[in-house]
């Protein structure tokens, strides 16, 4: 008999992998954990039904959602991370060459955890000399720093549970205080196809704190609709100019870097840029 494992990106469209073996399967404090082997994709972690990270795409989300950031700003000495419990974006900030410090602030320690046992070529990370990690709520977090940060990497799960208020104007607030006066903010803004209402709300919320907000995008095989969004604020810089040359990358480069904020029209006119 064959085993699959479904992630339900809306309530009429699964997306199916066939596993051979189910690795971990638990509920944390904050939700569902489970990491499983899949044919297509390698291991999977996937937080209370949603795919978050496998072996065989990752590299396309954690290298967009720092890349752009890191070599949009002169001087990235000192980024923060909130979520990202899986290790790929802080294993991307730290191997940068400007960076100083890497700071991951996750709250469910089970999915660091579950990274560690299963996952080396993100957790390696958490052991780099330029890293950071802390165990709490990024929005408590956040509250408490001030001019703080050159890059604040929002890498959280959608907004629901601990992660609702990562896409409230307040937090983009909380943010925006917590950088340096020439800043950069980048939050996952989730699918242009099937949650064009997060994208709003997350572009909006951003453009109350910053003033300069733009979405790019990327292809992410494993996330719903296959085509993400990522939300950038900035407070001085244009992250559409690249200004410091990064690690070396498998997805992301100069070319993609420019190309990734050419939005098609329906996506522009989700953000109310179309023409
Ligand atoms: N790349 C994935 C995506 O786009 O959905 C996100 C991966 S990462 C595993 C998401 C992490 O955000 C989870 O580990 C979750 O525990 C964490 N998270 C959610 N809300 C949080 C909060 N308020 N503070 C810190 N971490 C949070």
């Amino acid at each position: 008999m064959d085993l699959w494992v479904t992630e339900y990106q809306t309530p009429s469209l699964g997306f199916s992998c066939k596993i051979t073996e189910t690795l971990r399967n638990e509920q944390t404090r904050f939700q569902h954990l489970a990491v499983v082997e899949t044919l297509q994709f390698g291991k999977m972690l996937l937080l209370d039904g949603m795919v978050m990270t496998t072996d065989k795409d990752e590299f396309v989300y954690h290298e967009m959602i720092t890349q752009i950031a890191l070599n949009s700003h002169p001087n990235p000495e000192k980024v923060l991370i909130i979520g990202g419990g899986d290790g790929g974006a802080l294993r991307e900030v730290v191997n940068h060459p400007a960076v100083k410090k890497g700071t991951l602030v996750e709250i469910d320690d089970r999915v660091i955890t579950a990274s560690r046992d299963f996952f080396p070529a993100l957790s390696c990370a958490f052991d780099h000399a330029k890293a950071e990690v802390i165990v709490e709520d990024g929005i408590e977090f956040v509250k408490n720093q001030t001019a703080e940060f050159d890059i604040i990497l929002v890498d959280s799960t959608e907004p629901v549970g601990p992660a609702v208020e990562l896409f409230s104007a307040p937090f983009y607030k909380s943010a925006a205080a917590a950088l340096k006066d020439d800043g950069m903010l980048v939050v996952q803004s989730e699918s242009p196809f099937f949650n064009q209402d997060v994208i709003q709300m997350a572009f909006k919320g951003v453009q109350q704190a910053f003033p300069i907000t733009k979405l790019y995008l990327a292809s992410v095989p494993t996330y719903p609709s296959g085509l993400w969004s990522f939300t950038v604020g900035s407070k001085q810089y244009d992250p559409e100019k690249i200004m410091t040359r990064g690690s070396s990358c498998k997805y992301y480069n100069d070319e993609v870097h420019q190309a990734a904020f050419k939005l098609p029209d329906f996506v522009a006119d989700i953000i109310g840029e179309g023409k």
